[in-house]
Order: C-alpha cells, then structure tokens, then sequence
C-alpha cells in the first residue's frame, strides 16, 4: 500500500510499504479521511517522533474492508472512526476503565504506525460505527471532538455559563461549538482580524480584545494555546469562583508570577486538565456524543477543515499548514477512492 512516511526529523515521503497484517481481534480499515494535527507537526519539525520510520496519524476515518478469523464478517464495508489509543488493559487504570490513563499504551500514529496510509489495522475494541450519512472527512473530527467533548464535561451546569476561550484552533473551535450547542454563552479571545472574521463566520459573536483595559470577567475560560500569555490573560479573566480548564499543548515551560498566582488563591479558581478523551467501547463515551454532535452540525464543523489534501501532497500538505497569513485549522487527507 502507499502511505505517508516520516523517514527522518522534516523527511517526508509518499511511499510503498507493506499493508498491515491482521492480528487476532483486528479489523483492516481502508482510510478515507486522515486529519492532520498539530502533534503531528511536532513530529515533523520537532523533536517529539519516537522512532523513524513513522507513518503519522490519529484522526482517521474509513471503511473496514476485512476482519481477523475470530471477528463477525457482518461489520465489513462499516464506515467507522477508531480511538487511536491502544491501551496495556493490565494497569489499574485499565481494570478501572480509565483508559486514557494507562501507563503502557501505545498510540496509532505515534508510538506504532498511523492513518496517514491507505490501510490500518485496528482491534475492533478501539472502533465506533459511524452513522451512514456522516461524511469521512467530517468523521475525521471525531478525535479532537471527543477531547473537545471531554474538556466541556468539566464544567458543571454548562447551560447559560459565561464562557471564554482563548484559543483559535480546531479543538478551541469545537469545544466553542460543543459549549453553544449545550446553551453556553461562549466568547473567544482573538488576536488579529482574520480569526476574528473566520470565527464569526461559524457564528460566535463575542470576542474579548487583549488591549481593552476593562474587561468582561467570565464563568469559566478555556485555555487551548499552550502558552504564558495565554494562561495569564485566563487568570486575568475568570470571575471569582471560576474555573479555567485547561486544554493546550504547552509549547513551553508555564510559569506564573506571584500576582497571578496570589489571584488563583484569593478568587478561589478552580483548575482542571484535560488529557484526550473517554473512550468506554460499549458503554456511552466522549466518542458516541462527539459522533452524534458532528453528525447534527455537519455544516458548521464542515468549515473547520480549511485544507484537503491527497495522501501524496503531503510535503505541501505540512508547508501549506505552516502559513500565517491566511485562516488553517484543520487539514485532512482525503481518499475518495
Ligand atoms: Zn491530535
Ligand atoms: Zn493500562
């Protein structure tokens, strides 16, 4: 099969490789859309791959086309989206089905090969069905929508909270999205016009400018930079009693200064991580409601992907997302094939 290669730090390659063989318990699924996120990024250009050769990619979404002998053959030609987490299933965060706990796991297109191909195998533990009418390249969402799904689950009473989010990219868009939908007054901070105008375009109306000296305080702020500045403008921010969740990467060593720190104890703010999503296979998890939110706001979450690519534009692909000086939020390969 051809997949996307990783072959060395900034060393992409569209080439042949061996299609993945099944091991018990698995399905092949033939990959339809692949997102691109900003991780992924960080393996290309950044020290964060841990090996090479690496096939990158965690949001995918595609077709099974053959199961292992001991899967049911009625699930082939499925449309399906997979949690890319594979966890140990022996550590106590396991047995207690707190997955995204797990201390020995593996993830697809990190710690073991990706979706930037055209096939992956996948234990059907890790696979949810997709509704029929639900495009591939909207399905390809799922992954940052179930963590958008799980930062919003940390606020309690959500309907007509103030909320803030400082944040443009994909999972501060959606968990915008999520929060509306769920009846929260949302606002995003925003620095420069064009974000403004891409954020508007999706709806939202409220946006808190960093230079105004008076500002609204808020119920709740979202942090999704991963940034100083942005930690402290949440600090800044937040109401007495409220909460900032935070969801971003950092992209450096946060640090506080005494003020900011004193304002977190006097205002008595409540923290909360997020780290990715709640995945339960049978049970309702992040990922069932994230399928159900994208499949009722297709329109809208359509916007977010603002790049498609095929599999063998995948230099382009990583440059084109690089550019500032227009709107990229997502970018998913895509095989119509
Ligand atoms: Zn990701
Ligand atoms: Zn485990």
């Amino acid at each position: 099969m051809k997949a996307c290669v990783l072959l060395d730090k900034e060393k992409l390659e569209y080439r042949e490789v061996e299609t993945p063989k099944l091991k018990a318990g698995e399905v092949l699924v033939k990959i339809n859309a692949c997102g691109i996120c900003s991780s992924d990024f960080n393996r290309v250009y950044g020290d964060s791959a841990y090996f090479f050769p690496l096939i990158l990619g965690h949001e995918f979404a595609g077709k099974i086309v053959a199961c292992s002998d001991d899967v049911d053959k009625s699930i082939i030609n499925k449309k399906v989206v997979a949690f890319p987490l594979l966890p140990c299933n022996e550590c106590e965060f396991c047995r207690e089905k707190h997955y995204a706990q797990c201390k020995n796991y593996s993830y697809f297109g990190s710690r073991q090969n990706g979706a930037m191909a055209e096939y992956i195998a996948v234990p059907l533990w890790n696979i949810k069905f997709l509704p029929k009418g639900l495009a591939y390249e909207i399905g390809a969402l799922c992954e940052p929508t179930a963590v958008a799904v799980n930062a919003i689950s940390k606020i309690k009473g959500i309907a007509n909270k103030t909320i803030c989010i400082s944040g443009s990219g994909t999972i501060a868009i959606l968990c915008g999205l999520y929060a509306k939908s769920k009846g929260a007054d949302v606002a995003f901070v925003v620095r420069n016009n064009l974000k403004k105008e891409f954020l508007s375009s999706l709806g939202f109306e409220k946006f808190v400018s960093l230079d105004k000296e008076k500002q609204t305080n808020y119920e709740v702020l979202i942090e999704c930079v991963g940034s100083n500045d942005s930690l402290t403008n949440c600090i800044k921010f937040v109401k007495s009693n409220g909460q900032i969740v935070l969801v971003g990467n950092p992209s450096c060593d946060m640090n506080l200064n005494k003020k900011d720190y004193w304002n977190i104890l006097r205002s008595e703010i409540s923290l909360n991580g997020v780290w990715n999503s709640n995945y339960k296979n049978n049970d309702i998890d992040d990922w069932d409601i994230a399928i159900d939110f994208l499949f009722n706001n297709q329109i809208s979450v359509s916007k977010i992907i603002t790049d498609k690519f095929c599999l063998k534009e995948e230099i382009k692909a990583f440059e084109q997302l690089k550019e500032k000086n227009s709107i990229h939020i997502k970018g998913v390969f895509i095989d119509e094939k």
